[in-house]
């Protein structure tokens, strides 16, 4: 086995080994009319709804993990972005997380896709479909190389950069997180048209899928939107800066104690989280 995948599979059980979130005891979505509250990384959601399980331009892995719910504008999202992809004949939309019924930190994997807003999506396309034992334990593709400064050539396709074009192009989206490496070889495919690498924004790991984000939906009042991106691809000083040995004396920023949770949210997990 490829050191990269032993990695891998050290990571997903780290993630899975770590404690509880009262945010699990919430099996479905709390009623009311749609509201991502508070920010990506620390907020929830009131009437989610769940990707549609079916479909023919998708498939939804993990299902046991109940991680398919959403804000509304994610499921039309899934559904746009999915429906394109099979009109281009690019193949079938891997699901993987996206949120809780209510939203809320997961017990591990992230610390965002806590307000209904953030889906993760596989950055392979497969002509035929999965089958549900495959669903269940997806094989994950490392598209990056040993050296984490280059895609693995074998692996990469016009494909991939086709997707995420076509995710970055929507309207909803405002930030979509990928490796350095993979923003890279977007950078050298992109060509002339470049204006939709301004989102794809490059951060540790997320080596085998995108981490695409919405803006807050209309109507959400509660929900913090973030800044958008510094202007430009994305192409130059600061996506190399990723690739130079860190500067010596600085060090991994320390894990911080999650802050206070929004008021509309843990009033929600006072009531239904018992
Ligand atoms: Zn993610």
């Amino acid at each position: 086995m490829k050191k990269t995948a032993i990695a891998l599979l050290a990571l997903l059980a780290s993630g899975a080994s770590l404690a509880a979130t009262p945010w699990q005891k919430i099996s479905q979505p709390i009623a009311g009319s749609a509201q991502s509250i508070g920010a990506f990384s620390n907020g929830c959601i009131v009437g989610a709804h769940a990707l549609p399980i079916q479909s023919d331009d998708y498939q939804v892995m993990r299902t046991d993990q109940r991680r398919y719910f959403g804000h509304p504008d994610l499921i039309a999202f899934i559904q746009r972005l999915s429906g394109q992809v099979h009109n281009h004949g690019l193949g079938t939309l891997l699901i993987g997380d996206m949120g809780m019924p209510a939203g809320g930190r997961f017990n591990g994997g992230h610390a965002s896709h806590q307000t209904g807003l953030d889906v993760d999506i596989f950055l392979q396309l497969p002509k035929a479909r999965w089958t549900s034992a495959q669903l269940l334990k997806p094989q994950a593709l490392d598209l990056v190389a040993a050296d984490g400064k280059h895609v693995v050539p074998s692996l990469w396709s016009p494909q991939i950069t086709s997707l995420i074009k076509l995710a970055a192009q929507d309207d909803d989206v405002t930030r979509i997180f990928v490796n350095p490496a993979i923003k890279q070889q977007l950078c050298l495919d992109a060509g002339t048209d470049r204006d939709w690498l301004h989102k794809v924004r490059p951060w540790f790991q997320h080596r085998a899928h995108m981490h695409v984000r919405l803006r807050c939906p209309a109507g959400s009042l509660e929900c913090e939107e973030q800044a958008p991106p510094p202007p430009g691809d994305g192409c130059g000083a600061e996506l190399q800066s990723w690739f130079e040995p860190p500067k010596p004396g600085s060090t991994k920023p320390e894990k911080k104690t999650p802050p206070p949770l929004p008021p509309s949210c843990q009033a929600l997990l006072d009531e239904h989280a018992l």
